[in-house]
């Protein structure tokens, strides 16, 4: 078993304070693949103090040096690119291929998108051509607090990181305790890429240690939180005595509108992407609503699509899905599959159990329900595994009505060819993001929601917009 027990801490790997050791598990095989050490206060507090110190120097860098780091780690990350995707595999499942392209591809796609983003970036600009001497000053905020979760490691990563520092903010990460092995990984890159020390720190832990001690800390400013709604309203409340500026990214609910004229592939592509990740995507399309002419084709081509997806271990290789990431997880999506059957929906495909011929890891049966309600627990509350609801609508005023019944508001989905229709959507569906017809948002758009969902808004000009203050500067001189 591999020993982790190690923080990153003002450029070195340092033992912790106190001994708190935790079993990493591989969710294929239900065996313990490393152990790490969950971080003490004395822990949190020595890696904000570095954080401290390093940042007068580092915020005070010009851009171009900071350019460079994030250059280099790119270069890094890029050559060590399968290194991280089997850690991702061992840590929390993602089949080895999809771990490459899209666990481990996704942290390419974000770096690169802050670099252009980046290098455009006018941190003194002027506020507009009526007041020519009245500038707006882009400026860091000093030592930021990163919360990540295990569904999407490398994702969530790069998506605070990269900005934080980029911005001439300095940072310790706090990475999920379940899957933190990924981000070991990338602390081990951020130190081949020469980052002076103090500026990126890591530390364990779990929410009520280091994620509680970051989110009260006098000396930390900010705190980026991806993960529960639950985790994120505690930060929220544990962050205001100190008045820190808190960004959340939190669960989802995403609907997806299936209009009669949708292209002949829409329930297939939302069928597969509501499985993708075995679920565990807070932007997954997991309410199927479809239009009352076309519901019955679609209830049998999901259930189709939920028999023909394999589900096996991460360590082989194809395009099937892995298992969901813990044994609490596995419990809770079992409670709610029998919840949904207990509720009155129709099962059409999959339901509790493991996957015939499996005897361990938590593998779950890829499951579609037909007739749902949208007051049914499995519409309302966020599964978080390979969980289909099928709604029916007869109007698209009702359609809209069931999307927005939902305390979340991260992406919403709508398949339509008529481009009229998609834009009068577009503007009534109440989500961070509207997905398409399967066209993907553009490079560099920010990923953030509304309401229960958080109102973050991480990626691209938008993400390092997120970890800056903007100063409002009178009389320059031109
Ligand atoms: P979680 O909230 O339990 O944990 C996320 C992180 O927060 C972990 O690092 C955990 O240790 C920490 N944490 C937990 N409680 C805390 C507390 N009280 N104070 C400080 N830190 C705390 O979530 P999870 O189970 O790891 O992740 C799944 C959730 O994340 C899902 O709800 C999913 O929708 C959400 N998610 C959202 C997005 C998004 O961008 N909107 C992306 C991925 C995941």
């Amino acid at each position: 078993m591999a020993d982790k027990r190690k923080f990153y801490i003002d450029g070195a790997w340092v033992n912790p304070a106190k001994a708190h050791d935790l079993e990493v598990i591989d969710p294929a095989t239900e065996d313990a693949i490393a152990v790490i050490s969950l971080g003490d206060r004395a822990d949190t507090d020595r890696a904000v103090a570095a954080a401290k110190a390093a940042f007068p120097a580092w915020s005070r860098t010009p851009p171009a040096e900071r350019l460079a780091y994030a250059e280099k780690i790119l270069a890094i990350y890029k050559r060590r690119a399968a290194e991280m995707a089997a850690a991702i595999t061992d840590e929390m499942g993602a089949p080895q291929d999809m771990a490459l392209a899209a666990q481990t591809g996704v942290g390419i796609y974000h770096i690169e998108n802050f670099i252009t983003a980046f290098k455009e970036f006018e941190f003194v600009r002027p506020l507009g051509p009526h007041a020519p001497t009245s500038m707006v000053s882009w400026e860091p905020i000093g030592v930021v607090g990163l919360i990540t979760p295990w569904n999407w490691p490398m994702n969530q990563v790069t998506l605070k990181v990269l900005p934080a520092i980029l911005a001439g903010n300095t940072a310790v990460l706090k990475p999920s305790e379940i899957a933190p092995l990924s981000s070991m990984l990338f602390a081990e890159i951020v130190h081949e890429a020469g980052v002076p020390k103090g500026v990126f720190n890591l530390v364990n832990g779990d929410g009520a240690g280091v994620g509680t001690q970051l989110s009260t800390h006098p000396d930390v400013e900010m705190i980026s939180f991806t993960g529960s709604t639950r985790a994120g309203i505690a930060i929220t409340k544990a962050a205001a005595d100190s008045l820190k500026k808190v960004a959340l990214e939190l669960g989802g609910k995403g609907a997806n509108l299936i209009f009669a004229d949708a292209d002949a592939k829409a329930v297939e592509r939302g069928t597969r992407h509501c499985f993708y990740n075995s679920g565990q995507s807070c932007n997954a399309p997991t309410r199927m609503l479809v239009e009352r002419s076309a519901y019955d084709a679609a209830v049998e081509t999901a259930a189709r699509v939920a028999r023909e997806t394999a589900v096996a271990t991460g360590h082989q290789a194809g395009n099937h899905i892995g298992p969901v990431v813990s044994k609490v997880q596995w419990d809770k999506i079992q409670g709610l599959i029998q919840k949904g059957i207990d509720e009155g929906a129709r099962l059409v495909a999959g339901g509790t159990g493991l996957p015939e011929g499996v005897n361990r890891g938590y593998f779950v049966r890829p499951t579609v329900f037909a007739d749902v309600t949208n007051e049914m627990t499995v519409a309302r509350q966020e599964i978080f595994g390979p969980v289909l609801s099928i709604i029916p609508f007869d109007t698209e005023e009702e359609a809209v009505a069931i999307a927005n019944d939902t305390v979340y508001g991260l992406t919403n989905y709508v398949q339509s060819q008529n481009g009229e229709r998609r834009n009068r959507l577009a503007r009534q569906l109440r989500a961070g993001m509207i997905e398409m017809n399967g066209e993907a948002l553009g490079r560099g758009s920010p990923f953030g929601g509304v309401k229960a969902s958080g109102r973050a808004r991480e990626g691209g000009v938008c993400g390092l917009e997120e970890f800056m203050d903007s100063k409002q500067i009178s009389a320059w001189s031109v």
